[in-house]
């Protein structure tokens, strides 16, 4: 299979080579050519395999002639193996006809292990075969930086960077991070806040001439490999409430736009799909071009919903791809006019999106409302964001006959101030992370400086 990328102006590539790549050469995101497609029948044929068994069978024709079966499986195996729960995803029900799908049971408790921890062992494979090392380089506001550690930790061709905020991040979140000792694991503290993060690593990919040679890897959402591992689980709890013999709905609390568009392409796949739900926090960004054809950019807000505290989805432009017919001429100029302040879709490009998509924006005092109420009528505890997912399924759910599953993207012992803002106890760790605030950790403070940070990587790979 190949892929293209949305701004037509970077070659078409293979999985291995979309996969060190990240983002395309002309800022486009890659996207397959043509998607795979699987019958009702085959679909059906699937309602009894494990979830490792079904992954394989979704994800195959994204890889095939790329990577043999046999090592695929092994690293499918190996990716999930550390779950915490042998369905891997259970689903928990909430009332009825309506379901909580569980994405926070892999070692760090939140929805972006499915993703990473078959990432690393993706990337670690080609770079293997190909004879070359990465540094992977990122920034992170919180969950994305320890799912991303865990996932490469074990690998023998990259080395890790992980840029945080000095003291603007929880402490569960830093020890997640910043306890992982390994050779090719490196946690900074930047003397800044995310955007400052983030800035330095943009900065460090434009510009790679400090690594003398060495490569930058990208693990953000906008890698393809993170958006096809997603896709698995739409299908797998389908099935578990009876499709494909009936559509199922889905409400996912929404950032980047990753989880959610693996959904929209599920769908495309041949899964029956009835209606699926953007939720978001007060960053609405998405809520309002859904709903009012408004893309403009707003002051960012703090939440309780921190993971979904973002400004722009760098992943709408694959489905903006699909809504102007695939044509990357004018994704090429709508992005540049988008960059330039203009903020509407064309009249056929929205309906599109609307006739796809419903959302819905919860802020956080009513966050706090739903997790508080739907504790008390059922003794589940919901993280925030998944509050938001719930309420967003609640308030646009059309036929009560279709099963309804939102997406529980994080544990709630993540997020205590929302879990306690909302009159309930926050929980304790799970398990394999009991000792978590005993573990020797370690980290670089480092100043708010480019050339700092460039030179501590520099030294360490
Ligand atoms: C990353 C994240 C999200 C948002 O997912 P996207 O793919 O960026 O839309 C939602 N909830 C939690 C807990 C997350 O970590």
């Amino acid at each position: 299979m190949k892929y293209i990328s949305t701004r037509g102006q970077a070659p078409a590539l293979s999985f291995g080579d979309v996969l060190l790549a990240g983002l395309a050469s002309d800022g486009g995101l890659y996207v397959p050519e043509q998607l795979p497609t699987f019958s009702q029948e085959e679909i059906a044929s699937w309602a009894s395999l494990s979830y490792q068994e079904l992954a394989f069978k979704v994800m195959w024709p994204f890889v095939e002639g790329e990577i043999p079966a046999e090592e695929f499986k092994r690293m499918i195996e190996e990716a999930y193996a550390s779950f915490d729960h042998s369905a891997v995803a259970p689903m928990v029900q909430t009332d009825n006809n309506e379901w909580v799908l569980e994405l926070f049971r892999g070692p760090t408790l939140a929805f972006k292990d499915f993703a990473l921890q078959l990432l690393g062992r993706l990337m670690d494979y080609v770079l293997g075969q190909r004879g070359e090392k990465l540094v992977i380089l990122g920034a992170t506001s919180g969950d994305t930086g320890s799912a991303a550690i865990e996932g490469c930790r074990h690998s023998d061709h990259l080395d890790i960077f992980i840029l945080h905020p000095y003291q603007r991040v929880s402490e569960v979140q830093r020890r997640q991070m910043t306890t992982v000792i390994d050779d090719n694991v490196f946690n900074i503290a930047v003397k800044g806040n995310f955007d400052d993060c983030q800035g330095m690593v943009k900065a460090s990919f434009a510009d790679q001439s400090f690594l003398k040679g060495a490569k930058l890897g990208a693990v953000n959402s906008i890698n393809w490999a993170r958006i096809m591992a997603q896709i698995v689980y739409y299908f797998s709890s389908a099935l578990a409430v009876g499709g494909p013999h009936r559509k199922v709905s889905f409400s996912v609390p929404t950032g980047n736009f990753g989880d959610i568009f693996a959904g929209y392409l599920a769908k495309q796949m041949g899964l029956p799909i009835d209606q699926l739900v953007v939720a978001t926090n007060q960053n609405d960004i998405l809520h309002r071009t859904i709903a009012t054809n408004d893309m403009s950019r707003q002051a960012l807000n703090v939440t309780l919903s921190p993971s979904m505290d973002i400004m722009v989805s760098s992943n709408f432009e694959r489905l903006l791809f699909d809504a102007h017919g695939r044509d990357s001429a004018a994704i090429a100029d709508l992005m540049a006019r988008f960059n330039a302040g203009d903020v509407t879709l064309n009249d056929d490009a929205w309906s599109f999106v609307k006739d796809n998509f419903d959302s819905y924006k919860v802020d956080d005092t009513r966050t706090c409302e739903v997790i508080s109420e739907v504790f008390n009528a059922t003794q589940y505890l919901l993280d925030p964001h998944t509050a938001i997912g719930l309420e967003a399924a609640r308030k646009c759910w059309k036929d009560k006959s279709v099963p309804m599953i939102t997406l529980a993207t994080a544990h709630p012992v993540k997020f205590p101030e929302a879990v306690e803002k909302a009159g309930c106890e926050s929980p304790s760790l799970p398990e394999h992370m009991k000792d978590l605030f005993e573990r020797d950790e370690a980290y670089e403070v480092i100043d708010n400086d480019l050339s700092a940070v460039q030179g501590f990587v520099a030294n360490h790979i």
